[in-house]
């Protein structure tokens, strides 16, 4: 069994507070379609969401990022097609707030891909060395097969980005390909 993890593609990310920008933008299309092909095929889709409180002292992310994906706030809410994708589907995708970079710290994404028998996780959204990074390492430690789609995933940083794709192949074993 298979899991689609869309990983933080809110409008703080794209386009509001700690903005991606164009290549963000340039992906919309790609994670939309990722998420209604997945839907259709039965398999588990979850949005993996930062999640931050506003000035909170005692998150690491304060001293290193501007403030974003603040607890209430539109910049948390999806981005673009897949906001419309979510909203037509909200019953068969399963939501899921994080707190750090990645999808399994402190949340309960290990044992809800554990209650459907999946050992198998594909990964897109942002930051591809980020956010996609963290929670590649992790699927990584925890022993599942990951595939990362380079048409979707995007990152500010084009070095970070392309030295993610490699690490994702070359260190963790993770099958980047579309
Ligand atoms: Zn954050």
């Amino acid at each position: 069994m298979e899991a689609l993890i869309v990983i933080d593609y809110t409008l703080d990310f794209v386009t509001g507070k700690l903005p991606v920008g164009e290549p963000a933008l340039a992906i919309e299309e790609r994670i939309a379609e990722l998420t209604e092909e997945h839907l259709r095929r039965g398999d588990l889709v979850v949005m993996a969401v930062d999640l931050h409180e506003e000035n909170d002292p005692d998150h690491p992310e304060t001293k290193l990022f501007p403030p974003h994906n603040i607890r209430g706030t539109e910049g948390r809410e999806l981005f673009g097609k897949l906001r419309e994708v979510y909203d037509r589907n909200r019953d068969r995708i399963l939501w899921m707030d994080k707190t750090r970079y990645s999808a399994f710290f402190r949340t309960a994404l290990q044992e809800e891909l554990s209650k459907r028998n999946i050992d198998t996780i594909r990964l897109v959204g942002v930051c591809t060395d980020i956010c996609v990074l963290h929670t590649a390492v992790d699927a990584y430690n925890l022993g599942y097969r990951t595939i990362v789609h380079p048409s979707a995933v995007a990152s500010f940083n084009p070095a970070g980005h392309d030295w993610a794709l490699q690490h994702f192949r070359a260190s963790l074993g993770a099958e980047v390909r579309d």
